[in-house]
């Protein structure tokens, strides 16, 4: 089974993905590690148009709650304001997605899975048993990554903008929204909704 978790940032999909996986027994699947991987290699400022990333050829792992990207851990270096950024720009390059949506596609092709992005629901896996958006108010969501709100909304718009793949919640998602909610409120709502479709 596969639960699609998509949202913009900050909505608390990382948090919330990984209790829902915990409760559930199943596998955590974090796809925005990876944007932020290739976003690493191309650099700050990276020009989608012209980055010289070949994501083919990038070695990119998990490993327990460590990021590897070539074997090295960027489980930190790819936290930073400037790694989001540079993600959310290599992001918008088609070749860049249709290799990572291939990786993602053959990882949840067996298992159960909670997978969280910004296209599960419509792109990696538009079959997924269930589909959640989640969000919260932008000022709770700027607040939660520490943040200014300008640079959030700056990054959900590229998210939200770009021809391909758009952030957008699937037609048969169902929106969450955590604004005011404690973690244990949306884990256990989510994982009712899992409940009544398992
Ligand atoms: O979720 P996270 O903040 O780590 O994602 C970083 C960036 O990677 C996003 O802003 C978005 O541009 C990109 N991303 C994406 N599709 C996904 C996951 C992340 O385009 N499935």
């Amino acid at each position: 089974m596969l639960v699609a978790l998509d949202g913009p940032a900050g909505a608390g999909k990382s948090t919330v993905a990984r209790a829902v996986a915990d409760a559930l027994g199943f596998t955590y699947l974090d796809t925005g590690a990876m944007y932020r991987c290739v976003g690493l290699r191309a650099g700050a400022g990276s020009d989608p148009a012209n980055h010289a990333v070949d994501v083919a050829a990038l070695d990119i792992r998990f490993d327990g709650d460590r990021v590897l990207l070539d074997a090295e851990d960027v489980t930190d270096a790819i936290r930073t304001p400037e790694a989001a950024q540079a993600a959310s720009r290599v992001a918008t390059d088609p070749a860049v997605r249709t290799a990572l949506v291939a990786r993602q596609q053959a990882l949840v092709a067996t298992g159960d899975w909670v997978a969280e992005g910004r296209d599960i629901g419509t792109v990696v896996a538009p079959d997924a048993e269930l589909k959640i958006w989640l969000t919260a108010d932008p000022v709770e969501r700027a607040r939660r990554r520490e943040l200014p709100v300008e640079e959030l909304l700056e990054r959900d718009e590229r998210d939200a903008s770009r021809d391909v793949a758009p952030m957008q919640p699937a037609d048969d998602a169902v929106t969450v929204d955590t604004t005011g909610l404690s973690i244990d409120e949306v884990v256990a709502r989510i994982t009712g909704l899992v409940g009544a479709v398992r």
